[in-house]
């Protein structure tokens, strides 16, 4: 089956367009600077790359362009939409509506509008992706696949916080988590390699410029770092994760900031970023600190404390631990941050074998990274979050 993968981002749409039967990409590209300018960038395996400067004033104009280079004569794959049996569609928050993939429907689209509020920017981004789409392709089914569904089998006193009932109820603040479909691929992948689902206690690390951290107890979500928003948890790129909430209105009241200068301040300016005054990339600080920088230094050392924290905290809520994975840009590829994350955890259970650990990264295959006499195995899965809305875009479709 073709299968059309649109993840709509805040200024930007990404899509993949797979052949599901031969489990290859047919074509990949980017729509970038959307309602600022506009540019798409087409891949395609054997050939050189496309780029345009396309004007693209939101989503939709940007589905239309894509929908041009597909089936263009000279940079296209497809000479009609019409050969695409199916779009599957990466959302990014779906609430506590949507605990599973779905297929579109005008009552699925209703829900996603009440999402609005939870992620502005991204589900206007999808609304208007999803238009595009079905105005050019009014009769192929198109299926919704959720960051945030795989986390809905949390207990309620992971996802609760502790403020009055009546603002959860009024608002619907309570913990979502996020990147959810990477989690759930990752997590699927190592309990095949434990050869059994039931009786498993995995803890996934999908670490990026976004990272979040989850626990997986029989192959289900019983807790994850990232919470109402992606702002929560752990240090990223350039986001605070969880801080004493008090600094919020500390830093609001002495710096004069309003409520959308102060989410601009903790999502853009802190983290990596803000700690080295560098950059929010681990590439950067990697060079950095062999140069003797400090606060390179210790941006990198609050995270990986973070995320040992993280370990130790999510065994104890499972009750021990089967298997630790690492995923995404800074999971599979640095070695310094797994190894310090993982270091002195050997009364859980965890060694890394150095030598192992050290040459992974840049590959695309599974990599145990643990040492033989290491109780619990420790994973590099690479992640792959479009194979996974391709399939569940397939499964869906063929089930109708
Ligand atoms: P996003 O959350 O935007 O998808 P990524 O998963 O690409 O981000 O992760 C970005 C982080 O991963 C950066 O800190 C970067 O240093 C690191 N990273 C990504 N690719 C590589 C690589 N090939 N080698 C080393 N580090 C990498």
């Amino acid at each position: 089956m073709k299968v059309l993968v649109v993840n709509a981002g805040s200024s930007s749409l990404k899509y993949q367009l797979f052949d599901t039967a031969a489990g290859s990409v047919i074509a990949k590209g980017n729509c970038e600077r959307i309602g600022i300018d506009g540019q798409i960038t087409h891949k395609m395996p054997g050939r050189p790359d496309y780029k345009a400067a396309e004007p693209m004033h939101d989503h939709t104009e940007a589905t239309k362009v894509l929908i041009s280079v597909l089936t263009s004569p000279e940079v296209g794959c497809i000479s009609d939409m019409s050969e695409i049996e199916a779009v599957g569609h990466r959302i990014v928050h779906g609430g506590a509506y949507f605990s599973e993939s779905m297929l579109v429907t005008p009552e699925v689209i209703a829900k996603l509008e009440l999402c609005r509020d939870l992620a502005p920017l991204h589900t206007g981004a999808h609304l208007m992706g999803l238009k595009g789409i079905t105005d050019a392709m009014p009769t192929t089914p198109q299926v919704l696949v959720f960051d945030t569904a795989f986390h809905q089998t949390m207990p309620d006193y992971a996802w609760m916080y502790p403020i009055p009932y009546e603002m959860y109820e009024k608002y619907s603040i309570r913990r979502y988590g996020a990147h959810g479909t990477s989690h759930r691929f990752v997590a699927g992948e190592m309990c095949k390699i434990l050869g059994r689902t039931e009786g498993t206690k995995i803890i996934t690390c999908h670490l990026g410029n976004g990272s979040s951290i989850s626990a997986v107890k029989d192959g289900k979500v019983v807790d994850t770092s990232m919470g109402f928003t992606p702002l929560d948890g752990i240090e990223m790129g350039t986001r605070c994760g969880s801080i004493d909430p008090a600094i919020v209105t500390f830093i609001m009241e002495h710096e004069g900031y309003t409520p959308s200068e102060m989410s601009d301040f903790m999502n853009k300016q802190c983290g990596l970023l803000g700690v080295s005054g560098l950059s929010p990339d681990c590439r950067d600080l990697g060079d950095a600190i062999a140069e003797g920088n400090k606060r390179a230094k210790l941006a990198v050392d609050i995270l990986t404390y973070q995320i040992k924290k993280y370990i130790g905290a999510y065994t104890a809520a499972m009750n021990g631990l089967d298997a630790l994975v690492f995923t995404a840009g800074i999971g599979e590829n640095r070695d310094e941050i797994r190894a310090a994350a993982c270091a002195d955890l050997d009364f859980l259970g965890i060694k890394l074998d150095a030598a192992i650990n050290e040459k992974t990264r840049l590959q695309s295959n599974i990599v145990k990274i643990s040492a033989e006499d290491s109780r619990v195995p420790v994973y590099v899965i690479p992640t792959n979050e479009e194979l996974v809305i391709a399939s569940d875009t397939e499964r869906i479709v063929n089930s109708l």
